[in-house]
């Protein structure tokens, strides 16, 4: 048997959602929604520092983010920093959640996962798939788009839109 032995799992099981998330997409939700009905407890972890011009500071993702899941009191909302591995460790949680869009995105999540495998041999890493209409949309579109005037509409929570219009007005002034 090379399946390694657990630690004592902790009351409910807890998965830790890391990315940058700037900004969230349905996509995410997508995501997160689903690994809810996996998990008792899932931990959407902002990435800091992940980006040289980011356009919401790690801070202000948090608060859109606890914005979009206020009313799902299983969600967690909080940054993060340094290696992935050791945070899961001091969450004591059971996976990490990825999603997979495309085949582009199988070879570095593959990797990473291995990776992460290599540093703490119990904590999985779980793949998930977002509904079709999600699998095209990323946050770097989605910047790019609104950037140039697209309708970010049904492709971003209201609270995102309404966040990037605020954002956007600022930076006009
Ligand atoms: P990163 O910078 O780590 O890629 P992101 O914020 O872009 O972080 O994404 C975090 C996670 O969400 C990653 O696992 C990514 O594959 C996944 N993801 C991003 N966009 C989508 C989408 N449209 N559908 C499903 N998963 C997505």
């Amino acid at each position: 048997m090379t399946t390694p032995t657990h630690p004592e799992p902790p009351a409910g099981r807890l998965a830790i959602f890391p990315g940058s998330f700037d900004p969230l997409t349905n996509g995410h939700v997508d995501i997160i929604l689903r690994s809810t009905h996996l998990f008792e407890r899932v931990v959407v972890a902002v990435l800091l520092n992940a980006e040289k011009q980011p356009l919401f500071t790690p801070d202000e993702r948090v608060v859109i983010i606890g914005e979009v899941f206020r009313e799902y009191p299983n969600i967690e909302i909080e940054t993060f920093d340094g290696l992935l591995v050791e945070y899961a460790r001091r969450r004591r949680a059971s996976a990490i959640v990825r999603g997979i869009r495309a085949v582009s995105d199988f070879e570095y999540e593959f990797q990473m996962a291995l990776m992460n495998r290599h540093l703490e041999p119990t904590l999985e890493t779980v793949f998930m798939m977002p509904a079709e209409q999600y699998t095209y949309l990323s946050s770097r579109l989605i910047k790019e788009v609104f950037s140039l005037g697209g309708d970010v509409r049904g492709l971003v929570p209201s609270a995102v839109e309404k966040a990037m219009h605020e954002k956007k007005g600022v930076k006009s002034h």
